[in-house]
C-alpha cells in the first residue's frame, strides 16, 4: 500500500474541533454526516472517533454506508437519507433511522410489513423546495392520516436546503416552509421529537434556524461549504501527500504525456509525479493544476494519465527522487485547498476528497 509513496493523511483532532465549533456556532448538536465514506475521509475510523467524543447519532445516505459502520463495532443511532427497499429495512431494524420521504415509499412499506409498520423508527423528510425527495405541503393530510391509522413510530423531521450556501432569500422561503408543515402536523397531534433543517452552510451562516441538531458534512472535513462566505476558524482535516518519481528536463519542442497538448517553448525542468485520474486526481486537472515541492508551486503539463503526471519545476532548486509532493495540504508555508483544485476543474471541493480512490491509503492522526 505504501510502496508508492502517495497516501492521504487525516486529522482525526482537527475533524473534532471542527465538530465543536459547528456545535458552538449553531448553539445545537450536530449529526455528523458521514456519507460517500465520510466524503472520501474513510468512515469507519471517525465514526469510533465520535463514538469516543459522543454524539447522540449519525448520517449516511445509503443503508450499505450505515452497515460497514456497524459491522467495524460502532453501534450508533443511524439516519438514512435515501430510499431503502423494505426487505432491506426488515433485516436492519435496529438502531436505524430510516427517512419517509414520499408516499409511494409509505404505501409500498405499508404493502410489505402490515402492521409491523409501526416497528420502525422514521424520520419525516419534508419537500420545502429541494425537490428530491420528501413530502409536499398537499400530501401532508395523507401522510398524517397514514401516521395515525398505522401507529407509525415518528421520531422525527427535516428538511435540506437547496442554496445554503448562496445565503439567499430561498433559504428563509425553504425555513417557512418547513416550520409551517411542523406546526400543521403538531397541531394535528402528532409528535415530533426532533426537528432538523441546517447543513454546513446553514449551521454556520444561518444558526437561527438550527433547531434539535444540524446535520454537517464539509464543514466537519475543514472544508468551506460556500464560497461567498468563509469560516475562516475550520482547520483543514485532509491532506494528500506522493513523491517525486522521476525528474528530467523536458527539451525544446518536445510534448509530454497523451495526446501531446503541451510543447516546451525552452528546455525546462520536469518531475513525474505518480498520481493519476484512478486515484480520483481529476483529468480535467491537465494544464490547469498544480503541486506544491518545496512549497513551490510546480504546474501540471500535459494530460493527467491514469497512474502519473508530469509537472514543471522551474522554481524548484534540487528536486531528488522520492521528495515530498503535495497535491493537497501545506507544505513550507504554502497550501493547495481542496475548493482550489475543485475551482481549477470546474467542480467543487466536495467532488474532490470524496472521488479520492480506495487506492490511496488513508493514514490517521491525531
Ligand atoms: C449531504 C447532506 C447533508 C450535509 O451537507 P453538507 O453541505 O455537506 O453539510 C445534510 N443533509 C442531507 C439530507 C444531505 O444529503
Amino acid at each position: 500500500m505504501f510502496d508508492r509513496g502517495t497516501y492521504t493523511e487525516i486529522n482525526i483532532s482537527n475533524y473534532l474541533y471542527n465538530i465543536d465549533l459547528i456545535e458552538k456556532k449553531a448553539g445545537t448538536k450536530a449529526i455528523p454526516v458521514l456519507k460517500a465514506n465520510a466524503y472520501g475521509h474513510g468512515a469507519i475510523p471517525l465514526a469510533k472517533a465520535l463514538v469516543k467524543r459522543g454524539v447522540d447519532m449519525i448520517a449516511v445516505a445509503f443503508l450499505g454506508e450505515g452497515i460497514e459502520i456497524r459491522k467495524s463495532g460502532v453501534n450508533i443511532p443511524t439516519l438514512v437519507f435515501n430510499y431503502v427497499k423494505p426487505e432491506y429495512i426488515k433485516e436492519n431494524m435496529e438502531n436505524f433511522i430510516y427517512t419517509l420521504g414520499s408516499i409511494e415509499q409509505l404505501n409500498g412499506l405499508i404493502e410489505y410489513f402490515g402492521s409491523d409498520i409501526k416497528k420502525i423508527d422514521f424520520h419525516i423528510n419534508i419537500n420545502t423546495g429541494m425537490n428530491r425527495m420528501g413530502f409536499k405541503r398537499e400530501e401532508i393530510d395523507f401522510l398524517i392520516k397514514q401516521i395515525k391509522k398505522y401507529d407509525l413510530n415518528i421520531k422525527g423531521i427535516y428538511s435540506h436546503f437547496a442554496t445554503a450556501d448562496a445565503l439567499d432569500e430561498f433559504v428563509k422561503e425553504q425555513y417557512y416552509n418547513f416550520i409551517s408543515a411542523v406546526d400543521y402536523i403538531e397541531d394535528n397531534g402528532i409528535e415530533l421529537p426532533i426537528k432538523h433543517i441546517c447543513n454546513s452552510a446553514a449551521a454556520l451562516f444561518f444558526p437561527e434556524f438550527a433547531h434539535d441538531y444540524v446535520r454537517p458534512g464539509i464543514a466537519t472535513y475543514g472544508l468551506q461549504p460556500s464560497d461567498i462566505e468563509k469560516e475562516e476558524g475550520l482547520k483543514p482535516v485532509l491532506s494528500w501527500k506522493s513523491v517525486v518519481a522521476k525528474r528530467g528536463v523536458l527539451k525544446a519542442g518536445e510534448s509530454v504525456s497523451y495526446g501531446r497538448t503541451y510543447f516546451a517553448k525552452q528546455d525546462i525542468p520536469i518531475a513525474t509525479i505518480p498520481v493519476g485520474y484512478a486515484d480520483g486526481y481529476f483529468r480535467q486537472l491537465s494544464n490547469k493544476g498544480y503541486v506544491l515541492i518545496h512549497g513551490k508551486k510546480c504546474n501540471i503539463i500535459g494530460r493527467v494519465c491514469m497512474d502519473q503526471f508530469v509537472v514543471e519545476t522551474t522554481k524548484v532548486e534540487n528536486v531528488n527522487l522520492g521528495d515530498e509532493v503535495i497535491l493537497i495540504g501545506e507544505q513550507n508555508g504554502n497550501r493547495i485547498t481542496a475548493e482550489e483544485l475543485g475551482t481549477l476543474a470546474e467542480t467543487i471541493n466536495y467532488d474532490i476528497t470524496s472521488k479520492i480512490t480506495w487506492r490511496v491509503p488513508r493514514v490517521y492522526i491525531d
